[in-house]
């Protein structure tokens, strides 16, 4: 064959394999970018009344969750919240928020956003105290825990209780519970005070605090008793603070329990309502007497779950 129409052929094949390939990789991409969106962990929830909300600062808003165009309004600009969502940037939890401003949908970081608290105690947190938290310890007691009897063995919310006990501190109320743990087998994940949050079990196995129906699936802390409005007003926080937390590590919404045993966010009175298996009605004489006598006001247990979203959006 002449060396001419070698070659020739030679340069037809290395472009024909050049193009084979290139079409390969543009298959697995969209193939990986497939598999990611799928895999990746993503929830997104719909408010049940859309919430008027106001730009904390300058704010971008976005036509779509993808795209880079944006247009930026100022502080202080009124918002209309129709529904969050849990996105993944770079393997780290990011709220958003689909909003509408002058009749168009946009989507907006949900840290960007001033939350509009109906209860006093909520706004005294957020305007006063402007939204503490107390750093999150570890003191692990040994309690025997096994997995989460739920796909990939992760919780499906968090339940909330209070000890009901007018004279203990966190660290005696962590004493009996370990000292008492061989007999009745009760442990909870973790303690919260206006000072503390103490986790005394991993997070990623069950805790027994909350009856069969409840135990399998949910992360547990107890709240101790308070006795002014600022130390109450600081546990709450610190309460929404560790739920918030849990909530987005495990990529869940912030959702309050309901009858059709959904939602993320339980009281144990919830449980025993919803679930059974279980007959405590904590915290909920705990907020609401409590609220009266620091405040004068009620704390219901849909309040907390509001501040839990305020605590969600902040968090990174
Ligand atoms: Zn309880």
């Amino acid at each position: 064959m002449p060396r001419k129409k070698k070659k020739r052929q030679t340069n037809r094949k290395i472009r024909r394999n050049r193009k084979k390939l290139g079409l390969f990789l543009l298959a697995l991409i969209i193939l990986i970018v497939g598999l990611l969106t799928t895999i990746l962990p993503r929830s997104s929830y719909t408010l049940k009344d859309q919430e008027l909300v106001r730009t904390k600062t300058a704010l971008n808003l976005y036509p779509t969750r993808s795209t880079l165009w944006s247009r930026q309004v100022p502080a202080n600009t009124a918002l209309k919240i129709k529904s969050y969502h849990l996105s993944y940037l770079f393997g780290q939890p990011k709220t958003f928020v689909k909003v509408i401003f002058k009749n168009q949908t946009y989507f907006a970081e949900a840290r960007g956003l001033d939350l509009n608290h109906q209860n006093p105690i909520n706004s005294y947190i957020a305007d006063t105290l402007h939204y503490p938290k107390a750093k999150l310890e570890r003191k692990d007691q040994g309690f025997q825990a096994s997995s989460y009897q739920t796909w990939l063995q992760k919780p499906r919310g968090i339940i909330v209780h209070s000890t009901g006990n007018d004279s203990s501190s966190l660290d005696s109320e962590v004493d009996y519970m370990v000292k008492n743990y061989p007999k009745t087998g009760v442990f909870v994940h973790a303690f919260i005070d206006q000072n503390k949050v103490l986790s005394i079990a991993d997070e990623k196995k069950a805790a027994q605090g909350a009856g069969p129906n409840a135990n399998p699936y949910y992360i547990q802390f107890e709240m101790v008793h308070q006795h002014s409005a600022k130390d109450f007003a600081k546990q709450l926080a610190n309460a929404a603070y560790y739920t918030a937390y849990q909530l987005k590590q495990n990529g869940l919404p912030v959702t309050m329990a309901k009858e059709d045993k959904t939602g993320t966010v339980w009281s144990h009175e919830l449980v025993s309502t919803y679930l059974g298996g279980t007959d405590h009605t904590d915290p909920s004489a705990y907020f609401e007497n409590s609220a009266q006598s620091f405040f004068g006001v009620s704390y219901q247990f849909a309040d907390f779950v509001d501040l839990v979203q305020a605590y969600y959006n902040l968090l990174t």
